[in-house]
C-alpha cells in the first residue's frame, strides 16, 4: 500500500520536483500551496506524512506544524520541514514548532528517503514544552 503525503510548498519548482521524486518512489502525493490549503487539505483523509516548507512566502509553515501537534487526532502524524536556513536557530525554531525532523534545501533525496523511511514507520511525538 502507497503511503499519503502531503507536500506543502509554495515554490513552483521546488513542489514539481518533490512531487515528482515521492511518485517516483511510489508515494501518493497531496499538495499544497498556501495554509488555507494545507489545513484543507486535512479535511477529507489525513495524510500520513507532511512534507512542510517553513517560508510559505509571508506565511510561516511551522504555523501548521503547531496546529498539527495541538489536534489529539493528528499530533502523531509526522511533520518533516524542507528549510532554506541550515542555520541553528532556525533548527531549533522548527524542533520546537514540533516537527519530527529537518531537512535542508537543496534537498539531498537519499537523505529524504531515509526521514521518510523513518517516519513513516514510528508515530510522531511533540518536543518536550512545545
Ligand atoms: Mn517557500
Amino acid at each position: 500500500m502507497s503511503h499519503r503525503i502531503l507536500v506543502v510548498e509554495d515554490n513552483e519548482a521546488n513542489l514539481e520536483l518533490l512531487v515528482d521524486w515521492l511518485e517516483s518512489e511510489g508515494f501518493q502525493v497531496e499538495t499544497a500551496t498556501t495554509l488555507d490549503e494545507a489545513f484543507a487539505a486535512f479535511q477529507s483523509k489525513l495524510p500520513e506524512t507532511v512534507l512542510l516548507d517553513v517560508q510559505l512566502g509571508a506565511q510561516d509553515g511551522l504555523t501548521l506544524a503547531a496546529w498539527i501537534r495541538r489536534d489529539p487526532e493528528l499530533r502523531n502524524i509526522p511533520v518533516i520541514a524542507v528549510t532554506a536556513h541550515a542555520m541553528l536557530t532556525d533548527y531549533e525554531r522548527v524542533m520546537r514548532a514540533g516537527c519530527s525532523a529537518c531537512v535542508s534545501k537543496p534537498i539531498d533525496f537519499r537523505l529524504l528517503r531515509k526521514q521518510l523511511d523513518r517516519w513513516l514507520t514510528e508515530p510522531a511525538k511533540a518536543q518536550p514544552g512545545s
